[in-house]
């Protein structure tokens, strides 16, 4: 079945709530590893990057990295998290052939930062969604399943991946439904790469989803037994498996049976979650101080410095949009979705003199250039002072905007500036009014019935005049004065 289809009629699922919490693993975009100086980065050789530490040998001591940890307390203050003076590194043990020490360096019960939320903008709502804590933690390496040869399962482990930076971030059970998942995990994202500590690459792995769902009568109190939904990977398929997962719970419960406690995984080809392992299988970590590494001590002072490198985050920003260029509280959304795109959008602005009309150009004509590209709007031939100036033609009356959208293309093609794509192919506007008397006069000659029902009283028959001058001078009349013009001759 497909997830958008009903498990149960909507009357009935309408009398469940269903009930959310994410955990959220993104990896640091530090130069080098969390416990040794092995370089991170994607796709070296297999088992290339890695040393006796992140091997896991025996005798070889973990060092904290200095870089990992400011990584960190960014993360946490972006997530408007208490940073703890002191926090503790403890041993997740479990055992797995990608996980060459046998345990996890993670944190347990005093993590790097607790206590945070994050803001998201649903269906017109606001809504805040605690974060319970963002602790610090070692990836494992890769298992490559390459399937069967001559009838033996071939797995490879490589272990480059072994010892980068991760913060795995946990939410509180505070999410109703997929559509407020898929905003905690954009605005997460987002938060992540604004503040510089990883691009969250999905593909990559850089950020993995774990989703927690379970359902409750409405009105209960009490929550329902949950189910992990593990490594989903993309946020689309976040919000389908959660849909799935909350129709399967209430259809079970319904039906008389029980939701058990869980790990499940989504298959994406038929939008369904299937069993992985039970809470019985689930794992012991036995989780116990880490006797290798001290307690990580930020002082005040060191903090304070941290939090003066933040840049200007998101709700801010929008804030600052909405109230400085008197846009939309949707449009300084859009703006605002990659730092990247806020920083053009306010070059461009502060270019053009126009900040609206900039806006617009930046969500419409720009962003659909790149997206037909699949370009990034840092790799944009147009680049943000080109597109002001083009915006500033059009403020002073220079071009139309019907001339400025003949104009973007070729801006975009060849990557010159607006002018002198206008001088080249003389595309100038016509402001100057002797030409453009003559051209009036002209059509005036053509079109005497419209002309004689002006006269008549009908002066909405102008519009129509405008239309064939403006045909007449190939779009490049300036329409303001070509209807002043107009009225003056006729009347
Ligand atoms: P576990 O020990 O099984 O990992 P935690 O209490 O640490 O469980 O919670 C893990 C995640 O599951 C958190 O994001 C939390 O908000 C969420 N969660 C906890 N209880 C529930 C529940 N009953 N339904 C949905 N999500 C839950
Ligand atoms: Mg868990
Ligand atoms: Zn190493």
């Amino acid at each position: 079945m497909s997830s958008t289809e009903l498990l149960v009629p909507a009357d009935v699922f309408a009398t469940y709530e269903p009930v959310i919490g994410l955990e959220v693993h993104v990896q640091l975009g530090t130069n080098t590893k969390i416990y040794c100086g092995c370089p991170t980065g994607f796709g070296a050789p297999p088992n290339t990057n890695v040393c006796p530490v992140c091997l896991g040998m025996p005798g070889a001591l973990p060092v904290l990295n200095r870089s990992v940890v400011e990584y960190a307390v960014k993360a946490g203050l972006a997530l408007n998290c208490t940073v703890r003076n002191e926090s503790i590194f403890a041993r997740k043990n479990y055992f797995y052939p990608d996980l060459p020490k046998g345990y996890q360096i993670s944190q347990y019960d005093r993590p790097v930062a607790e206590h945070g939320f994050i803001d998201i903008f649903v269906n017109e709502t606001h809504k805040r969604i605690g974060v319970t804590r963002a602790h610090l933690e070692d990836d494992a390496g890769k298992s490559i399943h390459d399937g069967y040869r001559d009838s033996d399962l071939y797995t490879y482990v490589d272990l480059n991946r072994t010892g980068t930076p991760l913060i795995e971030i946990v939410s509180e059970p505070d999410i109703r439904n997929s559509d407020e998942a898929y905003a905690y995990l954009t605005e997460l994202k987002q938060l992540m790469q604004f503040i510089g500590v990883s691009e969250c690459d999905m593909e990559k792995g850089q950020l993995r989803c774990d989703a927690n769902v379970s359902v409750r009568k409405r009105g209960a109190e009490k929550f329902g037994t949950k189910a992990e939904v593990k490594n989903v990977n993309s946020f689309r398929f976040v919000k389908l498996a959660l849909d799935y997962e909350i129709q399967r719970q209430i259809a079970l419960i319904e039906s008389g049976g029980k939701v058990v406690q869980e790990t499940r995984l989504y298959n994406p080809d038929t939008g369904e979650t299937y069993s992985m392992r039970s809470k019985e299988a689930a794992h012991d970590y036995r989780y116990f101080p880490e006797p290798d590494l001290l307690p990580l001590r930020i002082s005040d002072k060191w903090l304070g410095e941290i939090r003066s490198t933040m840049p200007e985050l998101p709700p801010a920003k929008r804030a600052r949009f909405v109230e400085q260029y008197g846009i939309r509280e949707y449009d300084a959304q859009v703006l605002t979705l990659t730092r990247e795109m806020s920083e053009y959008f306010e070059k461009a602005a502060e270019v053009s003199g126009d900040a609206r009309t900039a806006a617009n150009w930046v969500m419409g004509d720009l962003a659909g250039a790149l997206k037909a590209e699949g370009k990034e709007i840092t790799e944009s031939p147009v680049t943000a002072e080109r597109l002001g100036e083009l915006v500033a033609l059009i403020k002073k009356g220079e071009i139309s905007g019907k001339l400025a959208k003949e104009i973007f293309p070729k801006m975009w093609s060849t990557g010159d500036g607006a002018a002198a794509i206008m001088d080249r192919e003389g595309l100038r506007q016509i402001s100057d009014t002797s030409a453009l008397d003559t051209i009036i006069d002209e059509v005036l000659a053509k079109n005497p019935a419209q002309v004689e029902q002006y006269k008549g009283g009908k002066t909405t028959v102008i519009g129509f005049l405008v239309g064939q001058v403006m045909k007449a001078s190939r779009g490049q009349a300036n329409p303001q004065m070509v209807n002043e013009l107009l009225k003056k001759k006729l009347d």
